[in-house]
């Protein structure tokens, strides 16, 4: 098992994406915090981390604020000691809008889960992480911080900050054997996309979606998404930092004939 004995905290793990990588955590041995404003949801993931014989927390906290992270992070080293592993998984999705009409709340409320909640966590777990001269923190960015899909400048420019602070935290880290890096994912299919797809339609949306836009001819799921997120989580990564890895089935090369 890759991450025997390992704990984990993944931030928006109720579901989605965050839910994928945690099952498959869990698989290879990992212990898990599922940091999400959804608790209801939180705890279904919990019960089937539990179910495989690891052990968890579900846990009440929205990313954007500074005192519910530094709770969710004592939480976690109350039960396990420490945290070896951290995903920012949270993340909002506005609907695509010019940018003359974006309202301005909008902007900081996107910012405040989508960047600063990648902030605020990995400052709060940083200080552990160094004690044990140990850490892995693994970023959902998105394909958009490299090829914006436009008429979102808000979601492109948190997904982008969300790179920059990948570099930047993986320079400052490397010394502590501490990896910072991202992921960009490409079309997976979550609730995620549910102000964009018109309900009842989604099995016609995303084929239709992932045939013309998508060299794989298909959008991906969350599964798709935590085979790499194990790969940076897991010492098989362990000289690797400051990275980015797109996984979008060949998103976002451009596709033509
Ligand atoms: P989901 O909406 O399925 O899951 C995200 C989870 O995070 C939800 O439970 C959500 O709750 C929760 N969350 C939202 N805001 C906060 C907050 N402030 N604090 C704690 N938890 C929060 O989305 P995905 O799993 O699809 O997306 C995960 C990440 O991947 C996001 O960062 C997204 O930007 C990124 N991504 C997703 C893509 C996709 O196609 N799905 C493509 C590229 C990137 P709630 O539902 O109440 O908001």
């Amino acid at each position: 098992m890759l991450l025997k004995d390992r704990v984990a905290i993944i931030t928006g793990g109720a579901r989605g994406i965050g839910r994928g990588i945690a099952l498959k955590f869990a698989d290879e041995g990992c212990s898990i915090a599922i940091a999400d404003v959804r608790m209801a949801e939180s705890k279904k993931t919990l019960a089937k981390i539990l179910k495989k014989g690891r052990e968890g927390l579900a846990i009440q906290c929205d990313v954007a604020d500074s005192l519910n992270v530094h709770n969710m992070v004592d939480k976690v080293i109350s039960k396990f000691g420490k945290v070896d592993i951290l995903v920012n998984s949270a993340g909002i999705g506005p609907s695509p809008n010019s940018i003359a009409d974006i309202p301005e709340d909008e902007w900081d409320k996107v910012l405040a889960v989508n960047l600063k909640g990648v902030f605020l966590c990995c400052k709060a777990v940083v200080p552990h992480m160094k004690e044990k001269r140990y850490g892995k923190i693994v970023n959902i960015s998105s394909g958009a911080a490299i090829s914006p899909p436009a008429s979102l400048v808000h979601y492109t420019a948190s997904k982008a900050g969300v790179l920059g602070m990948t570099y930047d935290m993986a320079l400052e880290l490397a010394p502590f054997s501490i990896t910072v890096n991202t992921i960009l994912p490409g079309p997976i299919r979550t609730e995620f996309w549910g102000n964009v797809v018109p309900p009842g339609k989604e099995d016609e949306f995303f084929t239709d979606f992932g045939k013309r836009l998508v060299p794989m001819q298909r959008v991906g799921t969350p599964e798709d998404i935590a085979g790499a997120a194990l790969f940076l989580a897991s010492d098989l990564s362990v000289f690797v930092t400051g990275e980015y890895i797109n996984v979008g089935g060949g998103q976002p090369l451009h596709y033509q004939f």
